[in-house]
């Protein structure tokens, strides 16, 4: 049975945009090739299965995500598609993806080798990405040699199908498109370098998909686009196409009150009234990924924009109202409402950070509402 939370601070989550974004890309002529959709880490804190599901739905190829947990997560919740895991697993992890059916990532020859020497012959073959570190800095191989060594060890084994080859661009969101074109052409370079061509050859983050379609290869790795977020205000301002915003994060006045001039509001009293002042409490706070630092951050309510005062608490906070308002009047933290709009891009910036960790970081606690 659907439990029902009391609590009516609630994330709505729309999974049509999500459909559109990943439609979109072929619609606007923008990917030819397939989608790989990044639902790592929650699905951005989107609900991983439910953007997976949505994804493969619009017609993306595989999901990706970031560690085993989240892909064995994906197959028991019913994802039945490519699940590709980006980031690094352990060698026990190996043969329980053979028999899920999960591609890993390899970064070196030595895990593949230390597969081959310490687990009993699989039942099905392990299929794997190669990752190539093309200037990331991060994980992969860097040169034609450790890639020599690793086709060879491929070669005269019958336990892996090298299905993948990828990288992962590290400056594709700004505007310096030589470090993007040095990575590609390296990339390219070992890519050649293999007796045949995998099924998909991939390089391609948001920033890249967006910007540089020349290097989509066979599919793209589309991450923070598929929430319709931008990886940047650069990007944004190049984008020819509308991304759909899939989140919103919306609440209700708990509690309304007025109060006489010098009434201190909140941890510390560092907000002071300056007159008579009618003050909201929003049931949302620093445990929700409303941050402390989002003091000063504005709300919408009726249409309007007013600011949280005083110190956020770990579940409510405070906010400045206009006038009067009632108990269970509509607050949307991120989202539309009326003519307005708050993005997730707003608190990025006040929090000097980009809009991914904001996304990521919004609590669990809050319920996830499909729509
Ligand atoms: N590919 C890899 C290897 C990643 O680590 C990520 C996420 O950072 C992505 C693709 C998706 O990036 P974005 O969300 O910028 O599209």
């Amino acid at each position: 049975e659907q439990y029902t939370y009391y609590r009516p601070t609630q994330v709505t989550i729309d999974l049509e945009a999500i459909r559109n974004n990943v439609r979109n890309l072929k619609k606007y002529g923008i990917v030819s090739g397939g989608v790989i959709a990044v639902v790592k880490a929650d699905g951005y804190g989107h609900g991983d299965v439910e953007v997976a599901a949505a994804a493969l739905e619009a017609g993306a190829v595989m999901v990706s995500v970031a560690t085993p947990d989240e892909a064995i997560r994906l197959r028991s919740k019913g994802i039945n598609g490519d699940i590709l895991v980006m980031g690094p697993s352990p060698i026990t992890f190996a043969k329980k993806a053979a028999e899920l059916g999960i591609t890993l990532m390899v970064a070196e020859v030595g895990w593949l080798r230390q597969v081959l020497d310490e687990s009993a012959e699989f039942e099905k073959q392990l299929k794997i990405h190669v990752k190539i570190d093309s200037g990331m800095g991060r994980i992969g191989l860097r040169d034609a040699g450790a890639l020599q060594a690793l086709i060879s060890l491929v070669e005269c084994s019958d336990q892996f199908v090298l299905d993948g080859i990828f990288t992962h661009f590290s400056c594709a969101d700004e505007d310096r498109p030589y470090r993007t074109e040095e990575q590609f052409k390296l990339f390219m370079e070992l890519v050649r370098m293999l007796p045949e061509k995998p099924r998909l050859v991939h390089a391609s983050n948001s920033a890249a998909t967006l910007l540089y379609p020349q290097f989509q290869l066979d599919a793209v790795r589309f991450g923070i686009g598929l929430y319709g977020i931008a990886p940047s205000e650069f990007v944004e301002g190049q984008l020819s196409f509308r991304l759909e915003k899939a989140m919103s994060i919306e609440s209700e006045l708990a509690f309304v009150k007025k109060v006489e001039a010098n009434t201190a509001i909140s941890y510390g009293g560092t907000y002071e009234t300056k007159a008579a002042e009618w003050i909201g409490t929003i049931p949302i706070g620093y445990a929700d990924g409303l941050k402390r630092g989002l003091r000063g951050q504005e709300v919408l309510i009726g249409g309007e924009r007013m600011p949280i005062i005083g110190t956020i608490c770990m579940d409510q906070c405070m906010v400045k109202l206009p006038r009067e308002m009632s108990i269970g009047e509509k607050v949307v933290l991120i989202g539309r409402q009326g003519e307005e709009e708050i993005r997730l891009e707003e608190w990025a910036k006040r929090l000097d950070t980009i809009p991914y960790e904001i996304a990521v970081s919004i609590g669990r606690r809050i319920p996830r509402i499909y729509t």
